[in-house]
């Protein structure tokens, strides 16, 4: 039932109660103001008695007539006041009581009366005055008795009615108490109730409610009795209700607008890096193609934006990478495999070439197909380049080292061997003068000559090739040495292949040794008849390149060269050629020489279409008249004069040179080191010292200064196996000292000592 029903229920039922009492109470009431009455008339009837016992004694004692007049006033009132009573009192005994009181007042009045009467008798009588007196006397009397008589009466009266005032009093008192408790208690009770019930009802509302408030909510307080509660928890379940849909649709907005932030940061991120100028990026999609480009790469190729989605991938891939990229995006598109990465070339919108590492991942749809393709690409073109220079200056490096190494080898070897040559030159040569000519001793010694003096040019070339050293360093014409060379050619393989000649007709001169550049000539020209078997062209061309440069080109239309024999052509001893045929020291031996001279050389070759080998070296301004004296001396053997200190450690030399000075006439005095021609020379004046380069100790280089200080003029012959900077520097910083090359023959010392009598040494007798 509803709370409010209850309420009503209740205070209807008290009401009620109260309204039954109601009668009670004011019956009692009623009783009780009646009471009060008979009281207070029984209480005036009294009062009225006493005022009329005064009168009647006033009046007695001074007979006035105002006395008179009061009495009989009050006499009138209690008549009234009895007659009020008469109609008023119910009580059985009070109704008798009245009655009395009504006849002692007519009594009492008669006797006044009479007393009134009497009196005005006593006033005119003069005589009778003691019977009239008597009269009085009894009169009064009689009064009195009836007085009391009233008296005792009235009393009763008003004993009796304030008996029953406080009866009624009492009652009325009674009843109201229960009244009043009663409804305090039913009050109580009713409340008791409803405090109780309204707290059964409320405790799972508030708990429901901290729940809810708490966040659950999920929570509803459901069906329940339908009172005022059921209804707020209804309500409150309502309100949940809207309280959680609003919250979910909050919350689905909340997550959007989170959603669209992070959209909106991540996009932000997303271009931050993808607008970096670091490495070239693209989206493209297989179906749509380019989605995004960023700048970087538009500025890599050189096309705009809007240019380079135009073209197609196939457009921008340099032709020989197009199958290495299509391969794996086929595979891509198969499924195959997620991403790849290549080092291929693109075509730049200005022709140029794009050297890229690219790396390419694809992204696909849920259905396993491409949905699009992100792809970066670095430039690594400068990379390469530095690739490529490194790898050339490492070969470079490479051919250096082996040069280098291979050169102490060969230098080592060569020097012994000059010594060896020497002697067996010197020998020989001398021999040779002696023998008589067609003798077989003659033909013997000859065969040794020549011999020993191909010999000596195979050290020559050795030493030319390990040491970049030149045997001489003339001023020389290389249009002059490449004729010499075709006369040569001309008369053993030119017949095969032909000839063609550019030489530049106003050449300039360089500086070098002739013999190791018509040697290097030569291996060039061999190598190309060589690789024109079935005939061809050879060219030899010379040219002026600036002010500094001479060129000289050797080239053929033969097979020329793969590019891996292209790369190793110019190892010494690498040959393609069979066992016999070729030793691999041509080319090398090319190098060396180009080198020796200060020159760049260049090696060219297209296989099946001819090689070209180009020398540049270093030119020079004047052609100085040569120093070497001319033509052979007509000197013979015995006819020197020269006294000749021979300084050299070989002892092979020693001997050798001894013997050809003495066959040639000229005095010998012999030191084996440095130190010890200077010893020789404190005490003797040779006219000519042969010194040795390469010795032990002092060496030709340390002695030289030595010597000169001692003999300022005397003539001084350099002996070396090699013409390098030491002997060219000695040779210019000091006077009167004239290189000579090992080994050489009797007619060579000859020649050398001829040309010194001839300038230099006061001639023994001239
Ligand atoms: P060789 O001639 O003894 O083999 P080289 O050093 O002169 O040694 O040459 C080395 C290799 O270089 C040759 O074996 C040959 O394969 C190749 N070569 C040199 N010059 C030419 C040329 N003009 N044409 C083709 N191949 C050449
Ligand atoms: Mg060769």
């Amino acid at each position: 039932m509803r709370i409010a029903s209850r309420l009503r229920l209740i205070s209807a039922a008290t009401l009620a109660a109260l309204l039954l009492m109601v009668p009670v109470v004011a019956g009692s009431l009623l009783a009780f103001r009646r009471a009060k009455s008979e009281y207070l008339l029984a209480n005036a009837v009294k009062v009225n008695f006493l005022e009329r016992n005064s009168a009647r004694d006033q009046y007695f004692l001074h007979r006035e007539e105002r006395a008179k007049r009061q009495w009989f006033l009050h006499l009138d009132e209690g008549d009234a006041l009895l007659l009020k009573a008469g109609a008023l009192f119910r009580e059985e005994g009070d109704a008798g009581t009245i009655e009395e009181l009504r006849l002692l007042l007519k009594e009492n009045a008669s006797i006044f009366q009479r007393i009134v009467a009497n009196t005005g008798a006593l006033q005119r009588a003069g005589g009778n005055r003691e019977i009239l007196e008597e009269l009085d006397k009894r009169l009064y009397s009689q009064m009195l008795l009836k007085a009391a008589t009233y008296n005792g009466l009235a009393a009763n009266l008003e004993r009796g009615t304030g008996a029953r005032v406080e009866e009624a009093y009492r009652r009325l008192a009674i009843i109201i108490g229960l009244f009043a408790s009663t409804l305090a208690v039913v009050t109580s009770l009713a409340a008791t109730h409803l405090a109780r019930l309204i707290r059964r009802r409320l405790e799972p509302l508030h708990a429901g409610v901290r729940r809810v408030a708490d966040g659950d909510l999920d929570f509803r307080f459901g069906a329940g009795p339908m009172d005022e509660f059921g209804e707020l928890a209804g309500s409150i379940d309502a309100m949940t209700d809207k309280l959680q849909a609003s919250t979910r649709e909050l919350e689905r907005e909340t997550a959007r607008r989170i959603k669209a932030v992070a959209a909106r940061e991540g996009e932000a991120r997303f271009r931050a890096w993808f607008d970096l100028p670091l490495i070239g990026i693209c989206i493209t999609s297989p179906e749509k193609g380019w989605l995004e480009v960023n700048d970087h790469l538009c500025d890599m190729l050189g096309y705009g934006r809007e240019e380079l989605k135009g073209r197609s991938w196939a457009d921008l891939t340099h032709p020989g990478d197009l199958a290495a990229d299509q391969v794996r995006f086929e595979q891509v598109m198969r499924g195959e495999l997620e991403g790849y990465a290549l080092e291929k070339r693109f075509l730049k919108k200005d022709g140029g070439i794009l050297e890229a590492e690219l790396a390419v991942r694809c992204v696909r749809t849920p259905g396993g197909g491409v949905d699009y393709f992100v792809a970066l690409i670095l430039d690594i073109t400068e990379r390469r380049q530095a690739e490529a220079q490194r790898q050339v200056l490492s070969a470079q490096l490479q051919q250096t080292q082996k040069m280098e190494s291979l050169g102490s080898l060969a230098g080592g070897v060569a020097h012994d061997m000059n010594n060896v040559l020497g002697a067996i030159l010197g020998l020989a040569t001398a021999h040779l003068e002696v023998q008589p000519p067609e003798s077989p001793a003659h033909q013997a010694f000859d065969t040794i000559t020549r011999a020993a003096v191909r010999g000596r040019e195979l050290v020559k070339s050795l030493l030319a090739f390990a040491r970049r050293s030149l045997a001489e360093d003339t001023e020389l014409d290389v249009n002059a040495v490449l004729m010499d060379n075709v006369r040569i050619l001309e008369r053993t393989t030119l017949s095969r292949v032909q000839l063609e000649l550019a030489l530049a007709p106003a050449l300039r001169p360089m500086r070098g040794d002739p013999g190791a550049l018509a040697h290097a000539f030569m291996n060039l020209c061999v190598n190309a008849v060589d690789a024109m078997p079935q005939g061809g062209t050879l060219a030899l061309r010379t040219r002026n390149v600036g002010d500094a440069w001479i060129e000289v080109q050797v080239e053929d239309t033969g097979a020329g060269m793969a590019p891996e024999v292209l790369e190793k052509a110019l190892d010494p001893f690498f040959t393609t050629k069979g066992v016999g045929k070729g030793t691999g020291l041509g080319l090398s031996l090319v190098y060396s020489t180009v080198k020796a001279h200060r020159g760049v050389l260049e090696l060219k070759s297209w296989p099946g279409q001819g090689t070209l080998v180009a020398m540049r070296f270093p030119a020079c301004e004047a052609a100085p008249a040569p120093s070497a004296a001319s033509g052979a001396s007509a000197a013979r053997p015995g006819q020197g004069t020269l006294q000749v200190l021979l300084v050299d450690d070989d002892e092979l030399i020693q001997t050798s040179t001894g013997i050809l000075l003495g066959i040639l006439g000229h005095g010998i005095a012999a030191a084996r080191s440095g130190e010890e021609a200077l010893a020789l020379l404190e005490s003797s004046s040779p006219d000519v010292v042969i010194l040795d380069m390469n010795m032990p100790g002092l060496g030709g280089a340390g002695t030289l200064p030595l010597l000169r200080a001692l003999r300022p003029d005397v003539p001084v012959l350099l002996a070396t196996g090699r013409v390098d900077q030491t002997a060219l520097d000695l040779v210019e910083a000091w006077p009167r000292v004239t290189l000579m090359s090992k080994p050489f023959s009797m007619e060579e010392l000859q020649e050398r000592l001829g040309a010194l009598s001839a300038s230099d040494v006061p001639q023994a007798g001239a």
